[in-house]
């Protein structure tokens, strides 16, 4: 799903923000070492910081920006990008990825290597794309916006002490029995587009959540569209018999599915209530403004 690259660079100061906290405990400091070996036997001019709360790599990132460095990696999963984005953002530096999350969304969009020694060393000599990036209100997503069931895994994903896909897998059965579907309309340009009472209502960047889930098969990242993808109830017996579609692609084969290109829709509910972007549970009010904002980022990518 590789999207389309412009360029390649050389970076002249680069830093990688490190969340310890990502993906499953245990082999960080593989990482960190691996990152300071790789990149110190080429000589590069770089640092490794790691963030020690939730939110600290935006700070971080923005000071990178500030101190003059042309590429910010992040460390760690799908939301330590987000917060990585979100500080040099407006700027001409780069963001880059090393993968270590639950499940890898964006990486999995653009192929970077889910091996972090591989995407490392890729990054030594890589290759920049313009990226979109989406808004949801005032929240930044690079992978997905959700308001469905997806927003109740990740509330209970966030408060679990257990990382990793096991995690989710356990989170989303508990969240499907327990998720009750309220009604959403939404518009786009005074036209409504949908009415009703989703299983999951999603906005997409990149094609799946990560973890292997494809919720958007079509979507790119550099293409100035998001998808809204729209799952309607399902029975147990009809989860169960199409569940492996959204693992294998097929997600467009099941009947309640169905999906629209946007640029910006409003997205109107009952009551106040939580949201998620990028995997990471916020509070928002009962009417959201979700739009695509087109090439807003750089994004280094290694070079195969
Ligand atoms: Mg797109």
């Amino acid at each position: 799903m590789k999207e389309t690259s412009i360029n390649t660079t050389k970076f002249k100061k680069t830093v990688f923000i490190v969340n310890p906290q990502s993906g499953k405990l245990g082999g960080k400091h593989g990482i960190i070492s691996t990152v300071k070996r790789i990149w110190g036997d080429a000589a590069r001019d770089f640092e490794v910081i790691a963030t020690t709360r939730r939110g600290e790599g935006e700070r971080l990132a923005e000071s990178a920006v500030e101190n003059g460095c042309d590429l910010v990696v992040a460390v760690g999963g799908d939301g330590t990008l987000n917060e990585i984005v979100r500080g040099v953002m407006g700027s001409d530096t780069c963001a880059g990825l090393v993968p270590s999350g639950s499940g890898n969304g964006f990486a999995r969009q653009w192929d970077i290597p889910l091996n972090y020694e591989e995407a490392c060393r890729g990054l030594l000599t890589p290759e920049v794309s313009p990226c979109d990036v989406g808004m949801a209100d005032d929240h930044l997503f690079l992978v997905t916006f959700g308001c469905g069931l997806d927003t109740l895994i990740s509330e209970w994903y966030a408060r679990s002490k257990i990382r990793g896909i096991c995690s989710y897998f356990y989170h989303g059965v508990r969240a499907f029995f327990s998720y009750h579907p309220e009604e959403h309309t939404v518009s786009a340009g005074g036209e409504t587009l949908y009415k009703g009472k989703p299983l999951l209502l999603t906005v997409a960047n990149a094609a799946g959540y990560g973890g292997g889930t494809v919720i958007a098969p079509s979507a790119k990242c550099d293409d100035g569209i998001l998808d809204l993808c729209i799952v309607e109830p399902l029975s147990l017996k009809a989860t169960l018999i199409n569940l492996p579609k959204i693992f294998d692609g097929g997600i467009q084969n099941i009947p309640q599915y169905w999906h629209y290109p946007i640029r910006e829709i409003t997205i109107h509910r009952n009551r106040r209530g939580p949201i998620h972007v990028d995997g990471d549970p916020f509070d928002a009010e009962k009417e959201i403004s979700v739009k695509v904002i087109p090439s807003a980022i750089k994004i280094a990518l290694p070079a195969r």
